[in-house]
């Protein structure tokens, strides 16, 4: 993928590019207090601002990346090469709040290119031709020749249809089919008994889907058409009651700490149960823009931009029969808990890959695939003998009974202030989004219980935690430990949820978070005046296949402070120039160093806060 820069190194020819060489011009940035140095004790100069965070302080209040990486760009035509700071693009504002602000503003602009969207963004796929049909024939034909050999235990000969199968979907990408026939996994063949047979849908009154990602539309007075929308938020159930400030349960010894912890970790497949199932109720395509954030008493929520309104009954009833089943083995019982006494790797054990051991005996632990086939025989073997017994599932994950559901319409200010509240805490990681209750004790022995009941959690079937259950996790191999998996889930900073935070389905907008961010780089040089093809607009833009981008090490790249005072610099100079066309005050100055990025002012959405 190439990069785009954003900060834009000089456009005229011949000028030295800054931050490379050439004089530094030093803004109104005070650092006149190391003047004094010297006649300061040791204790005073400790507190004494360190020149390079009061430059960071003053790149922040501009809203300059702290932490550029510099590339080395070649012009492969010219030969000449320049130094290019690119921003670091951080999302969390902990590790760089420009940018993580910037990332925040994106989203809320795609969460509003989508959320009243007037036409599909995405155009129903052409019928089929004919050619296409036939090749879809012959490749029918053959997958049924390879599932013959397959079943006849015949190796080499299902290889070779494979192969023949892999060259007809070639050819059919070819004549522009898109998606795939057939996962991956249907040639390798496991897995596809109990553990699905069981994730039965829930009882749902079905609807027929019309072609359109679109809601209904409503005729108002005088030709206005309202185009209602929602908001939706929901949770996960109780664990014990807490405390309405803080959070912290009222009563820690009871608090169901493991349902909690389970229910983080399988949360986003809940989330795709919901929206699996609002698409067959709702009749239409439904769409989504989604944040998952931390509620004060640290279970993951979810709030949804939905595009078009489904009944608000028949949303309640479709969240409420939502759930997940975690077909894992039971995990009740650990076998391993003393931390001197674990599993053994032994790269003989299977002959090649290599394997764990008891420590005791020396006998392999079953594997990962030999586990779920205990599960499945053990279904079967029930299933036969009319046994009306049957398998748990590891974990079932349900929502809780509080949903917030809320019909918007588009264009009013509370659908603009519902766009502040859903991306309010994406800069933050989900254990900090509750400032305020930072530092209280209660809170933070809440935390630290909530990531020892995560601890030996399995968090994926890859999970070295598994060992301690005595299972051999999923592509084992040597150096697991139980209880110390490096999953993001088990982290402190995640609690759990280790998916992503923002969630949005495809058809939402039909462009890309990069086609966004463009857009807006696109709406600021127009407003400037400038024709995004012109010299002027890419001078610094050296995404053309010309110029040769090569990471710098950051031990050869100039002073990070010399970097962040010309980016200060160039970033007041175009702010100036923007705001100065934005007010209407004519066209921006002529001699404009360089193109102002793309960020857009907007007002600041505060929403609620989140409980
Ligand atoms: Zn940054
Ligand atoms: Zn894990």
């Amino acid at each position: 993928m190439k990069r785009t820069p954003v900060t834009v190194t000089d456009p005229q020819p011949g000028t030295p590019t800054p931050g490379v060489s050439g004089p530094v011009t030093v803004p109104a940035v005070s650092v006149a207090s190391s003047a004094n140095l010297t006649r300061n004790s040791r204790a005073e100069r400790a507190r004494m601002p360190v020149a390079l965070a009061v430059v960071e302080e003053v790149a922040i209040s501009h809203g300059v990346c702290i932490r550029p990486i510099t590339q080395r760009v070649t012009d492969t035509v010219t030969g000449e090469i320049t130094l290019v700071d690119v921003p670091c693009g951080a999302t969390m504002e902990a590790k760089c709040p420009p940018c993580a602000e910037r990332g925040r503003r994106l989203r809320m602009h795609q969460c509003r290119a989508g959320w009243h969207a007037e036409s599909d963004p995405i155009p129903n796929p052409d019928p089929s031709t004919s050619a296409q049909r036939e090749l879809a024939e012959v490749r029918a034909d053959v997958t049924a020749v390879r599932d013959e050999f397959l079943a006849l235990g015949d190796v080499d000969s299902a290889q070779a249809a494979t192969e023949t199968l892999e060259q007809l979907d070639r050819e059919l990408a070819a004549l522009g089919v898109r998606g795939s026939l057939e996962p991956d996994k249907a040639t390798s063949g496991r897995r596809t008994r109990s553990t699905k047979r069981r994730q039965d849908a829930p009882d749902l009154p079905k609807k027929a889907m019309a072609k359109t990602t679109l809601g209904r539309t409503f005729p108002g007075n005088g030709g206005t058409v309202y185009r209602p929308s929602m908001f939706l938020t929901v949770t996960l159930p109780s664990y014990g009651r807490v405390d309405r400030t803080t959070g912290a349960p009222v009563n820690p010894g009871t608090y169901d700490y493991r349902s909690a912890a389970r229910d983080a970790l399988h949360f986003s497949r809940l989330l795709d149960r919901l929206v699996q199932n609002l698409r067959r109720v709702a009749g239409y395509d439904v769409q989504y823009f989604a944040t998952v954030e931390p509620q004060r008493r640290l279970a993951p929520h979810a709030h949804f931009a939905i595009r078009g309104t489904i009944p608000r009954t028949l949303l309640h009833q479709v969240i409420a029969a939502t759930y997940h089943q975690v077909w894992w083995p039971a995990t009740d019982t650990p076998v391993y808990t003393d931390p001197h006494r674990v599993p053994i790797w032994d790269i003989d054990a299977t002959g090649e890959d290599g394997g764990y051991l008891d420590p005791g005996t020396g006998a392999m632990l079953p594997t990962w695939d030999e586990a779920l086939d205990d599960l499945d025989e053990l279904a079967d073997l029930y299933a036969a003998t009319g046994n009306a017994a049957e398998i748990e599932p590891q974990h079932v994950v349900r929502f809780g009974a509080q949903a917030d559901i809320k019909g918007l319409v588009s264009g009013t200010p509370d659908a603009d202030r519902r766009i502040g509240y859903l991306a309010k805490y994406l800069t933050k990681d989900i254990a900090s989004c509750h400032a305020d209750t930072d530092g209280d004790p209660a809170v933070a022995a809440h935390t630290d219980r909530m990531v020892e009941a995560l601890r030996f959690e399995p968090c994926s079937p890859t999970c070295a935690n598994w060992l301690r259950y005595g299972i051999q996790p999923k592509n084992a191999r040597d150096g697991l430990t139980p209880g110390a998996c490096k999953a993001k889930a088990h982290k402190r900073e995640h609690l759990g949820y280790g998916g992503r935070r923002v969630l949005v389905s495809r058809k939402w907008s039909g462009k890309t978070l990069a086609d966004h961010r463009h857009e807006r780089r696109a709406f600021v040089l127009a407003l400037l005046g400038i024709d995004p093809d012109t010299e002027q607009a890419t001078a610094g833009d050296k995404t053309a296949d010309r110029y040769m981008w090569e990471p710098m090490n950051p031990a050869d790249a100039p002073p990070l402070a010399t970097r962040l005072l010309h980016a200060i610099t160039r970033r007041q100079t175009w702010r100036a120039a923007y705001e100065s066309a934005r007010d209407g005050n004519g066209p921006p100055p002529v001699d404009s160093p360089s193109i102002p990025e793309p960020r857009i002012a907007e007002s600041a959405t505060e929403g609620d806060d989140c409980r």
